[in-house]
């Protein structure tokens, strides 16, 4: 059980909102977000995927709060709460599938120590719910009355059917305990703050341009993707958040511009001017062949669309990876350096005679 101390003084005079997984990649960009917007925010995370790095900014702010903690683990929190926006959870298949017994139990354990909170504090609820709950479509593209083809035994079924049963409790609370829900199923996003390493198609091929490397398309690069940025997807989870109590979704938040993974390649390398070839290697089991959203629905009842290009949200992806790079490869360069030297300093101390 994790005891939390009183937020800061601001909290009595705004909005008060948890973001679950808020140092990652999504929810380090939604905690911006809201605190633009005015709410205090208080982040919990295990840092299993995210990183102090992407909310250092927000530390000294006087309307955030970090709590390094597993939503696994019930969460008590003194005074009011407003919204919970749950987003805890790897979202990369390498990453969820390290663990997939731990990622299955922060979808189903996790979100219901949420739910619980939630009812307690009679807070919105929001669930980062994914793509995947439709596994590898057979129906194209895929609205959200679309069921799914999920394969419960295979290695993405920790996080798809994770996801799925996330959803089932979530109606269920609604239906149950007239919890106000919303669940914005997420697909493909890319932009700043991704993981250099965490194995998605577009962190791995842009970092692979830039270091000049081979692009690794898994199969023959016909599977599709639809690729949304990160500002607009966080744009979709503020608006489904504030949107009236009797809206609850499920929506599809996406961009309905679809690509095959070639196409994204071939758009990286002219994007970073890269010389970099593309390496053929094979597809992983149950990867799904096409995937691009409906979103008339959001559309309508939201007013979202996606309004960034691909290529200016590739170009601000780019330029980030582009720093991150030259920022951490001085830095091993440095450590290299400098054990180099001290190794040298070693070796003549010890054999002081030459
Ligand atoms: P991410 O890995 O960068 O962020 C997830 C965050 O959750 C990380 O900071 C991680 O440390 C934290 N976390 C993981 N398990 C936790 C636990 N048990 N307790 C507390 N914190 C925990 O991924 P992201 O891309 O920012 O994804 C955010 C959410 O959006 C996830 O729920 C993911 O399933 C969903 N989503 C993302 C995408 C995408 O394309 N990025 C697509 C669909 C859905
Ligand atoms: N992919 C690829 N090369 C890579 C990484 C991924 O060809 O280096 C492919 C992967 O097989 C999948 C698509 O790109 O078909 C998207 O993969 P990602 O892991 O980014 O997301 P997801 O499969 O969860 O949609």
């Amino acid at each position: 059980m994790h005891m939390l101390p009183a937020m800061r003084s601001h909290h009595k005079y705004s909005r008060r909102a948890l973001v679950t997984g808020g140092a990652g990649f999504i929810g380090s960009h939604l905690c911006d977000r809201l605190l633009q917007r005015g709410y205090a925010v208080l982040c919990v995370d295990n840092l299993l995927t995210g990183s102090i790095r992407n909310i250092r900014p927000l530390l000294n702010h006087s309307n955030f709060q970090f709590i390094e903690h597993d939503v696994q683990g019930p969460l008590r929190i003194p005074g009011e709460l407003d919204r919970i926006f749950n987003l805890a959870c790897p979202a990369s298949p390498a990453h969820y599938q390290r663990d997939p017994i731990d990622t299955m139990k922060t979808c189903v354990i996790g979100t219901l120590n949420l739910l619980e909170l939630a009812r307690q504090k009679s807070a919105r609820f929001l669930q980062a719910s994914t793509s995947e709950v439709y596994g590898d479509p057979e129906v194209h593209p895929q609205p959200e009355s679309y069921r799914g083809c999920v394969n419960p035994t295979g290695p993405r079924a920790c996080y798809d059917e994770g996801k799925r049963a996330a959803e089932t409790l979530i109606f269920d609370y609604h239906r149950v305990h007239a919890l106000q829900v919303k669940v914005a199923r997420i697909f493909n996003t890319y932009g700043p703050r991704m993981l250099e390493n965490d194995g998605c198609v577009v962190s791995n091929f842009i970092v692979q341009a830039l270091r000049g490397e081979p692009i690794t398309v898994y199969g023959n690069g016909s599977q599709t993707r639809s690729f949304c940025f990160v500002d607009d997807l966080v744009h979709g989870l503020e608006l489904l958040m504030e949107s009236p109590a009797d809206i609850t979704g499920p929506f599809n938040l996406g961009n309905p511009q679809e690509l095959t993974i070639e196409q994204v390649a071939r758009e990286i390398l002219a994007c970073s001017r890269s010389k970099s070839r593309l390496r053929y290697e094979s597809l992983p089991q149950d990867d799904p062949k096409r995937r691009k959203p409906v979103v008339d629905a959001a559309d309508r009842t939201l007013g979202w669309r996606p309004r960034v290009s691909l290529r200016q949200g590739l170009e601000a992806t780019i330029a980030y990876f582009a720093l991150r790079l030259a920022t951490t490869e001085v830095a091993s360069e440095q450590t290299r350096r400098t054990s180099s030297k001290r190794r040298h300093h070693l070796t003549v101390a010890n054999h002081p005679a030459g």
